[in-house]
């Protein structure tokens, strides 16, 4: 991988919450490209809503840790290697060594890992919204523990940051409740160094993608949590938030720091579609390359991987 060509291609999944059968459509639908690595933004294992006591009991009975190693094993199929923080529903250690499977959380267990010419850097959990999830964090203090250690860092336009929570006041922090709730911290990170990618997830509902700092391209990946009705505490109210698309993904490629192309693929209705955006000096334009047409119907992978 040591000299690796441009351009780099990745695949991002948003947060999977044990969604199993999610990431083996996924890894069906992708199985015939070519991947440099897979990126998993946080909140990868199954986490019911229900109170501490069971979640902890359920993560002490391997449960949970089942259905990371799961997912981590289904993805392997795709034969790259792997980089993920855990996400706020993730203990801090997911505590899984498998070969070709990175944590890069630097406020955990993880560290600095490369890729090809890339450096990789992660910050996990989330900032806390007082409700007692697994891994939480206080704003204030995240941005001068995690400087320190992005300071090891040699090349900034050429590093990819896994951020579970999102840039604070971006377009796509906005929750269900129609408020920005992204992190200050990840936002000031953001905007001191200039990742060339910062690919989060934690807050569904904002996905998409947004220019930050000075020209970092940030992607929210979205959930894998598919045709979903959950009911959801968000702010001291019961909020029903009603997903109504299916699987989503992204896959990215990075030609230089101005020049990424974004595709978000997802179902709707069964069909697999593709919005195109590519992210020039002077922000993100949708791609109309191919008529006027931004949602283009895709023919569903056949074969099953887990059928060789
Ligand atoms: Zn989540």
């Amino acid at each position: 991988m040591d000299n690796k060509k441009l351009p780099l291609r990745i695949l991002v999944l948003g947060d999977i919450h044990g969604e199993i059968s999610s990431v083996g459509r996924v890894v069906m639908t992708v199985q015939q490209k070519r991947f440099d690595g897979i990126f998993l933004v946080g909140d990868i294992g199954v986490a019911s809503l229900e109170n501490q006591r069971e979640r902890a009991s359920k993560i002490k009975n391997g449960i949970y840790r089942a259905s990371v190693s799961c997912v981590f094993e289904t993805l392997r199929e795709l034969g790259a290697p792997i980089f993920y923080v855990p996400g706020n529903w993730d203990p801090k250690n997911i505590g899984l060594n498998l070969d070709q499977v990175n944590n890069v959380d630097l406020n955990g267990e993880g560290h600095i890992c490369k890729l090809g010419d890339f450096q990789i850097v992660g910050l996990g959990g989330s900032s806390s919204i007082g409700m007692n999830f697994p891994y939480e964090w206080p704003d204030k203090d995240m941005k001068d523990r995690i400087k320190k250690i992005f300071e090891g860092v040699v090349a900034w336009n050429k590093t990819i940051m896994i951020s579970h929570d999102l840039p604070f006041r971006s377009k796509i922090d906005i929750n269900v409740q129609k408020r920005h709730a992204g992190s200050k911290a990840v936002r000031e990170l953001i905007k001191d160094f200039s990742p060339a990618l910062c690919l989060a997830g934690h807050i569904h509902e904002g996905v998409g993608l947004d220019v930050v700092g000075e020209s970092s391209l940030a992607v929210n990946a979205g959930s894998l949590l598919t045709k979903q009705t959950t009911d959801m505490h968000l702010s001291q109210r019961m909020v029903n938030l009603r997903v109504s698309y299916e699987e989503q993904f992204f896959v990215l490629e990075f030609f230089e720091f101005n020049r990424i192309v974004a595709e978000h693929f997802f179902f709707l209705g069964g069909r697999l579609m593709v919005r195109k955006y590519i992210k020039k000096e002077d922000g993100i334009f949708a791609d109309t390359s191919q008529g006027q047409q931004l949602l283009k119907p895709i023919e569903k992978a056949t074969k099953s991987p887990l059928k060789k």
